[in-house]
């Protein structure tokens, strides 16, 4: 009979890549996770316990077969595990990097919740890809017949790019217009090299671009080439813009020179590892290296923000919250990261305002909070403790607040695209169509800010409805 290679939880241990050490990654943007060695990949897989009903799987956006992708992996299989994982995944790799797991799949791991440490699936998905790429199976799309009919999509992010995909598969001539000069989205210009290094990126876009996805790019929808003129163009239209509209803050001096959105921030530090020419950078304005730096915020972006000053070279970072650690939105494996590499955090702290020497800030005007009695949603509301503030000194203070939608029907025009009182585009949620015949949306432009893996969700289950559309009533010319 043949040995069982899986349940192997209780005598191996977890096991996590190798984490590069504090004060080396800080000196560079690369990523701070090695490699599994194959050994090491196949080991932690057969730490899985095989479960009738996985709730792995189940907590999973985009529902990946995990199960049978880890013992694949366990036996040796590894071309069957990545066949396995990209049928429901258009950019596992990617996933396997970015994903809040502790959140997702391995939050929910039988193995973590009996106490024995959840098997390690995120890095077993990359694993797994990364090795598809090394070993030539990622292949660029061949679709097996071409289709006449074409797909416009409005923003290459995640969203877009898994909706050309699953499109492109089926044959579809897919046109895809971004205004930036790179395809990707966030995951080229938001999330920083050292949690996504950027040829990751990079080679999904040329293999894309080589299995005839056409990429129309430094194209602004709405500048550069009306909505109309693209709906003209093509039997349906996807919107995929996400959202990009920067929470701001009021107070005494909150116009003050060196006071910056993070989106301008990190697009700023992604173009120069880009090795592009960033004159706001190259100012100044936009570099953080020598400075006491205060991120304000407790999500993803102020993590990315305060990792990446702490890179550049700051003098100090801080982050200031208003709530505490264990209420933050952040990842928590995130913030243990920036710990370890330097940053300061002061919970339960919010600014008033800053202090100023002509033009320039000096410092943030900072309140005490404490938390209070839950507010409708059930959070611990922060309140003020009176006669508690301070000032903490600051030459570069990042605004992280989280980000809303741009008005769309005002920007392209197009009264008829209904959004929702935050902004957001109206979307049926498993199809993303809009009231439009023929207009889709997906990804955080539906959501609001959300996550890369339920962007791809929204992208294939779209392209499929899409895919529906087109088989059912043939070329539907948009109206
Ligand atoms: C700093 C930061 C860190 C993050 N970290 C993580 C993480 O670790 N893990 C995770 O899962 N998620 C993370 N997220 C969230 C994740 O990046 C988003 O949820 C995801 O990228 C949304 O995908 P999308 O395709 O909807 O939009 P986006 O990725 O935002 O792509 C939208 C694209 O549309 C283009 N566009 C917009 N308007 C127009 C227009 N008018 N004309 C032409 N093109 C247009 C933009 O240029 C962009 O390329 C992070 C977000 C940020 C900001
Ligand atoms: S929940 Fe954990 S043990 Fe169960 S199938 Fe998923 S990875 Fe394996």
């Amino acid at each position: 009979m043949a040995k069982q290679p899986m349940l192997k939880f209780v005598k191996i241990e977890r096991e996590t890549p190798e984490k590069r050490d504090a004060t080396v990654r800080r000196e560079d943007f690369d990523e701070i996770y090695a490699e599994y060695a194959d050994a090491k990949a196949k080991e932690q897989s057969a730490r899985c316990s095989q479960c009738g009903v996985p709730y792995c799987q189940s907590h999973c956006p985009l529902h990946n077969n995990i199960p049978d992708w880890l013992r694949l992996t366990a036996e040796g299989r590894l071309r069957e595990a990545y066949e396995v994982s990209q049928a429901t995944n258009t950019f596992p790799e990617i996933c396997g990097r970015i994903c809040p797991q502790d959140r997702l799949c391995e939050g929910n791991c039988v193995i973590e919740q009996s106490g024995h440490g959840t098997v390690t699936i995120g890095a077993v998905e990359k694993y797994i890809t990364d090795t598809a790429w090394e070993e030539g199976w990622v292949q660029p799309i061949a679709p097996s017949q071409e289709r006449t009919e074409s797909v416009g999509i409005i923003g290459a992010g995640p969203g877009g790019l898994a909706a050309a995909d699953v499109l492109r598969r089926a044959g579809v001539q897919v046109t895809i217009y971004d205004r930036y000069d790179r395809a990707g989205g966030l995951l080229t210009y938001g999330i920083p090299g050292f949690k996504l290094e950027k040829p990751v990126v990079m080679r999904r876009n040329e293999q894309l671009e080589k299995g005839g996805v056409h990429f129309v790019l430094n194209c602004n929808v709405g500048e550069d080439l009306s909505f109309e003129e693209i709906r003209a163009q093509h039997e349906a239209v996807i919107i995929a813009t996400g959202v990009y509209k920067s929470r701001d803050l009021g107070g005494p001096g909150s116009g003050s020179d060196g006071i910056v959105r993070a989106i301008d921030y990190l697009t700023a530090s992604n173009r120069k590892s880009f090795g592009d020419a960033v004159p706001e950078f190259d100012s100044g304005e936009l570099d953080a290296t020598g400075k006491r730096v205060v991120v304000i915020g407790g999500g993803d972006t102020a993590m990315d923000c305060v990792r990446t000053a702490i890179r550049q070279g700051a003098e100090s970072v801080k982050c200031l919250y208003r709530r505490d650690r264990a209420n933050m939105p952040g990842s928590q494996r995130e913030v243990q990261n920036a710990e370890e590499e330097g940053v300061i955090f002061e919970w339960l702290t919010a600014p008033k305002g800053f202090t100023s020497e002509g033009d320039t800030v000096t410092g943030v005007m900072v309140q005490k909070m404490r938390l209070g009695l839950p507010d409708a949603t059930g959070r611990q509301a922060p309140e003020v403790i009176e006669g508690a503030d301070y000032v903490e000194d600051a030459d570069l203070v990042i605004k992280a607040l989280g980000f809303e939608p741009e008005d769309l029907p005002t920007l392209w025009g197009q009264p008829d695209l209904q959004v929702t009182r935050w902004g957001t585009v109206k979307a049926e949620f498993t199809t993303g169509e809009t009231a439009m015949p023929g207009v889709y949306a997906v990804g955080d432009i539906v959501r609001g800010a959300s996550l890369v893996v339920w962007a791809i969700r929204d992208g294939r289950d779209c392209a499929e409805a899409v895919l529906n559309r087109l088989n059912g009533a043939g070329a539907v010319a948009a109206e």
